[in-house]
């Protein structure tokens, strides 16, 4: 991939940090975008073709974590990166499991960015990251829509998003409070929601009588997906 074709969307509201970041980028041959609120990052995100999102995280209308999580709840693969002042260790384990790629905080060195920048598309020319495939499970990620055994089966918003986060997470159980907190947001779901809907997708990814078993119940703990043949 030509990185000449690569959008770069960045989202700063400091004006000495945006035009540093865009003229080293435009300079190594990016297309750039900017703006300068959460809200307009997120629109841009759905109405235009991104590659990668520079994201600041102290912006002036809500957190950037808003805006990792609104374009999770659409993109699984759009890398993110986070580029902040908070250095602290919190932040950036908030910022890493609401959806960021990688972090990088300020002030930092364009270099290391950019280097940053080219490792996530380094991924994603190494591997397809757009469909992934588990036994008799397919999610297309572009297409957000998934196949048990070949077939196309509709999935509900809540329920693909659990499968991919299941499947994103291979082989690790994620408890029942991550997935909450992933999909719903903290307190939005209790248990026995999600079980409802894990019940719903069982059911869904078992009518082939075999990919049923993908998903695991670590009980008391939570949910695992398995790698199978
Ligand atoms: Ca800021």
């Amino acid at each position: 991939m030509d990185k000449k074709q690569k959008n770069i969307l960045i989202v700063e509201d400091d004006k000495l940090t945006l035009s540093q970041i865009k003229n080293s980028l435009k300079h190594y041959g990016y297309r750039v975008f900017a703006v300068s609120t959460a809200t307009e990052a997120v629109d841009f995100c759905i109405k235009s073709v991104i590659d990668l999102v520079v994201l600041d995280l102290g912006l002036p209308d809500k957190d950037g974590l808003f805006v990792i999580q609104q374009i999770r709840s659409f993109n699984n693969t759009l890398p993110i990166i986070v580029v902040s002042s908070r250095t602290n260790v919190e932040s950036k384990i908030l910022a890493l499991d609401t959806g960021a790629n990688d972090y990088v905080t300020k002030p930092f060195n364009m270099d290391e960015l950019l280097a940053r920048m080219r490792k996530e598309f380094r991924y994603m020319t190494t591997e397809d990251k757009h469909i992934f495939k588990n036994g008799n499970l397919t999610i297309d990620y572009d297409a957000k829509t998934i196949y048990v055994n070949g077939i196309e089966v509709h999935f509900t918003n809540f329920e693909y998003k659990i499968v991919c986060l299941l499947a994103g997470n291979m082989g690790k159980t994620l408890t029942y409070e991550y997935i909450i907190n992933h999909i719903w947001g903290e307190g939005g779901q209790d248990q026995n929601g999600l079980r409802v809907f894990m019940a719903a997708i069982r059911k869904k990814m078992s009518r082939d009588g075999k990919s049923g078993k993908l998903i695991r119940t670590d009980i008391g703990t939570g949910y695992r997906m398995n790698k199978v043949n």
